[in-house]
C-alpha cells in the first residue's frame, strides 16, 4: 500500500501583518511536511477583495521569509481561482447538493428569527425546489446541508460531533457570482491536493462545514489538526492590548528567527521536557498528536532563555550580521573587531540582540568616553589616578594579551599593594567602561585590545573628574 505524500498549506487571509499565531501554524504545517518528506504550500486567500492589500500580502510574505519557513510550489492566490469555485457550486447545484435561493435581506432575517425561535439553523424556503423559479431575479446558491450528523476527526480536539440541524445552509456563491471562504477553501484544498489542513481552532466548526462539502462534491476529506489560540501572559485572549503581535514586532524586540522558531514550536507542543530543539531536532521530533489541547500562554522569560540557549549555539559571524541593526554606534575596523573578540562572551549571556547590544556598548564608546554623574564617582576618589597610573605601565608591558595575563597583572598589583580588588577595580571598569554593563575585568580588557585601554587609561588619567 501506498500512502498519499503529506501537503499542508498555511492560507493567510492578507488583511494585516503575520500574526505570532499565524507563524505558528505555519511553523507547525512547514514541520509536518518535512518531517514526511512532503510538501508545505502557501496560499493566499485574497477573495475579500476590500479588505485584502498587496502590502498585506507583501508583509506576511516578508514575515514567512524572515522566520525561514520556505514554501513549496509557487504561492496560490484564491483570487485567481474563481472559475473553479464557480465550477464547484454548479457541480453541487446538478448534483443537488446546492440551490438556488431567491430571498432578500428582511425575508432572511425573518426566516432567521423564526428558525432561531424553533430550535434549529436557518433552513431556506427555496431548499426543496418545487417552486417556479423567478427569471431575471437576483439568487445566492446555498449548500443544501444533509439531513442526520457530521463527525470529524480531529489530532487536537478528537472526535467531533454535530447535529446538523444546526448548520444553516451557507452561501456558496453570491448573489454578484463570487464564491464564499467556505467553498473556496474546500475547492482549494481539494486542487492543491491538500491532505492535512492544520490551523486555528477558530475554523474548527468550519471542518464540520467543509467535511459536507467534500463528501457532496465526493473528494476526499484532509485530516484536521485545529491549533488551540495563544493567550497573553495574563491568559487573557491575545489581542493589542498585550503589545507584541506579529512576527516583525518579535524580531524588532531582537529575537533570532531560530529561537522564535523554537519558541512557537514550543508554544503549543510537547513531549517531554526538552526546551531546546535544533531545526533537525524539531522536524524529527515534531508529531501532529503532541500538540497541546489547552491554549498557550505567551512567556516572555520563556523566550528569553529559549533564545539565549540558541545564541550559544549560532556561528558568530551571523550573530554579528543580526546584531547590527540593534547598535546604535557607528561601526568601524577597531569596533568590529572588538565584537568579534567579545562575542564568545556576549554570546553566553544576552538574552536577545537587544539584550546583547546593551552588554556589547561598553565596547564601542568612542574616545575619550564620556564618564559623567554616578559612572565618574570611582575616580574623583583621592586614590584613583594614583592606581591608573601605576597599572597603565603594567598593561603596556604585556605582550600575551589574553584574560588570564591579565588577571594575573591585576592579582598581582593587588597583592604588592596588599588592598582589596574593589579599591582600584572600580575606577579601572569606570575609565574603561563609563559605567555601562561590563564583565569581569579582565574580560573587560581582555576584549578592549590592548590600545584601546592604554588609550582609555591615558584619556583618564588626563582628564578631570571633579564635580562643578
Ligand atoms: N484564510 C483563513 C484565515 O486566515 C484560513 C483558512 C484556513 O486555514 O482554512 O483565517
Amino acid at each position: 500500500m501506498t500512502t498519499a505524500k503529506v501537503v499542508t498549506r498555511f492560507a493567510p487571509s492578507p488583511t494585516g501583518y503575520l500574526h505570532i499565531g499565524g507563524a505558528r501554524t505555519a511553523l507547525y504545517c512547514w514541520l509536518y511536511a518535512r518531517k514526511t518528506g512532503g510538501e508545505f504550500r502557501l496560499r493566499v486567500e485574497d477573495t475579500d477583495r476590500e479588505r485584502s492589500t498587496s502590502e498585506a500580502t507583501q508583509a506576511i510574505l516578508d514575515g514567512m521569509e524572515w522566520l525561514g519557513l520556505q514554501h513549496d510550489g509557487e504561492i496560490v492566490y484564491q483570487s485567481r481561482n474563481f472559475a473553479d469555485h464557480v465550477a464547484a457550486a454548479q457541480s453541487l447545484l446538478d448534483s443537488g447538493h446546492a440551490y438556488r435561493c431567491y430571498c432578500d435581506a428582511d425575508q432572511l432575517d425573518q426566516l432567521r428569527n423564526e428558525a432561531r425561535e424553533a430550535g434549529h439553523a436557518f433552513r431556506s424556503p427555496w431548499r426543496d425546489g418545487g417552486k417556479a423559479e423567478p427569471a431575471g431575479e437576483a439568487f445566492t446558491i446555498r449548500f443544501k446541508v444533509p439531513e442526520g450528523s457530521t463527525t470529524i476527526a480531529d489530532h487536537v480536539q478528537g472526535e467531533i460531533t454535530w447535529d446538523n440541524k444546526n448548520f444553516d445552509d451557507l452561501v456558496l456563491l453570491r448573489a454578484d457570482g463570487s464564491p464564499t471562504y467556505m467553498l473556496a477553501v474546500v475547492v482549494d484544498d481539494h486542487n492543491m491536493d491538500i491532505t492535512h489542513v492544520i490551523r486555528g481552532d477558530d475554523h474548527l466548526i468550519n471542518a464540520g462545514r467543509q467535511s459536507q462539502i467534500y463528501n457532496a462534491l465526493g473528494w476526499a476529506v484532509p485530516e484536521w489538526t485545529h491549533l488551540p489560540l495563544i493567550h497573553g501572559s495574563d491568559g487573557k485572549k491575545l489581542s493589542k492590548r498585550h503589545g507584541a503581535q506579529a512576527v516583525t514586532d518579535f524580531r524588532d524586540m531582537g529575537y533570532s528567527a531560530e529561537g522564535l522558531r523554537n519558541y512557537l514550536l514550543k508554544l503549543g507542543w510537547s513531549v517531554d521536557d526538552q526546551e531546546v530543539y535544533s531545526d533537525a531536532e524539531a522536524t524529527k521530533a515534531f508529531t501532529l498528536d503532541g500538540i497541546n489541547k489547552s491554549p498557550a500562554r505567551l512567556d516572555f522569560d520563556k523566550m528569553d532563555h529559549i533564545n539565549s540557549e540558541h545564541f550559544k549555539t549560532a556561528k558568530d559571524s551571523v550573530l554579528l550580521a543580526e546584531l547590527r541593526p540593534f547598535l546604535w554606534a557607528e561601526l568601524d575596523a577597531g569596533k568590529i573587531a572588538r565584537l568579534e573578540t567579545a562575542m564568545v562572551s556576549l554570546k553566553a549571556r544576552s538574552k536577545n540582540y537587544k539584550d546583547m547590544a546593551n552588554k556589547a556598548a561598553y565596547l564601542l564608546l568612542d574616545r575619550p568616553l564620556e564618564i559623567t554623574g554616578k559612572a565618574a564617582k570611582p575616580l574623583r576618589r583621592d586614590d584613583a589616578k594614583e592606581h591608573l597610573s601605576a597599572l597603565l605601565p603594567r598593561f603596556e608591558a604585556v605582550t600575551n594579551w589574553t584574560g588570564t595575563a591579565l588577571h594575573s597583572v591585576l592579582a598581582n598589583y593587588a597583592e604588592e599593594k596588599d588592598i582589596g580588588f574593589g579599591k582600584f577595580g572600580q575606577p579601572l571598569r569606570a575609565a574603561l567602561t563609563a559605567g555601562n554593563p561590563s564583565p569581569d575585568l579582565s574580560d573587560v580588557l581582555e576584549y578592549l585590545g590592548k590600545d584601546e585601554v592604554i588609550g582609555r587609561l591615558q584619556d583618564a588619567l588626563a582628564a578631570s573628574y571633579s564635580v562643578d
